[in-house]
């Protein structure tokens, strides 16, 4: 297993606030396989609880390596409904967290309903103990049938990401901007931060510009990348938000 790191960066600044890790499968002889094509798999095997604490581990640890490097980011970790089914979750992150030496506020847990949810009180109990201990809880996908609203009702989220699929072009579709901008409202009003997935071009980006949303994420930016390659992009990133993305810069 392979983690991958996509930026999520300020709408305003264009200031790289985080990173979403996203994992890989390097196979032998098939190359790198992407997470829609195995983790449904390792949930239905059993396997996602080793899965997500591998995740975890390498997502921590490179969280320090960057912290050591004077990079301050918050990481982001996806997280299966399946995996909140015991409370031995719980104890996995904060072990994890203190054994690698990271505080729990720079670590996000993105959450979507990957399935029916069989026992919703242990997976209510165990967010709301991460969240008490001071981990960021994000719902992911939001405006997609993998998540609902009855998710924002029970459990304390402190960032909203809006599914790509309103999104990208919302610039230009009606419907999508209805959506867009009432998943914004909807979080402003609830004090959570909002992160624009699938930003995939110059106006998408343009188009956040012009909404308050907090954070953007997307191959516009950045496609995700291994944690080698990081540093050479946030350099490059800063000089193409001075040069060409912020042009109404204050101060
Ligand atoms: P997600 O959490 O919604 O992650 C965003 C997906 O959108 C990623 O796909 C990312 O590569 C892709 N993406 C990024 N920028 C763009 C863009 O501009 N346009 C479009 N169309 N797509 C973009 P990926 O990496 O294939 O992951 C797919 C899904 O697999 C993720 O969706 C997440 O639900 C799941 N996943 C990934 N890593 C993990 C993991 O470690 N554990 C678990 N349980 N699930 C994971
Ligand atoms: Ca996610
Ligand atoms: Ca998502």
């Amino acid at each position: 297993l392979v983690n991958y790191y996509q930026p999520k960066v300020s709408v305003a600044t264009g200031a790289v606030i985080g990173v979403e890790t996203l994992v890989r499968w390097q196979h032998v002889t098939d190359g790198l396989v992407f997470p829609n094509q195995f983790i449904t798999v390792a949930e239905s095997n059993g396997l996602i609880n080793e899965l997500t604490r591998l995740v975890l581990l390498n997502a921590f640890t490179q969280a320090k390596l960057w912290q050591q490097s004077g990079m301050e980011l918050r990481v982001a970790v996806n997280v299966s409904m399946d995996n909140l089914a015991s409370l031995d979750f719980q104890d996995l992150v904060v072990d994890l967290a203190t054994q690698v030496g990271i505080s729990p506020h720079k670590i996000v847990l993105e959450v979507t309903e990957s399935q029916l949810m069989r026992d919703m009180r242990v997976s209510l109990e165990i967010l709301t103990r991460l969240r008490l201990k001071r981990f960021h809880l994000s719902i992911d996908d939001f405006g997609t049938g993998h998540s609902s609203l009855a998710q924002l009702r029970d459990i304390p989220f402190d960032e909203l990401k809006i599914d790509q699929g309103f999104v990208h072009q919302a610039w230009r579709d009606d419907t999508l901007r209805v959506i867009y901008d009432a998943s914004l409202a909807l979080a402003k009003q609830l004090n959570m931060e909002t992160v624009a997935e699938g930003v995939e071009d110059r106006q998408d980006w343009d188009f956040l510009r012009q909404t308050g949303c907090d954070l953007a994420q997307g191959n516009f930016i950045s496609k995700p990348l291994l944690a080698s390659e990081f540093e050479d992009w946030i350099k490059y990133w800063q000089r193409r938000v001075k040069t060409d993305l912020i042009v109404d810069q204050i101060d």
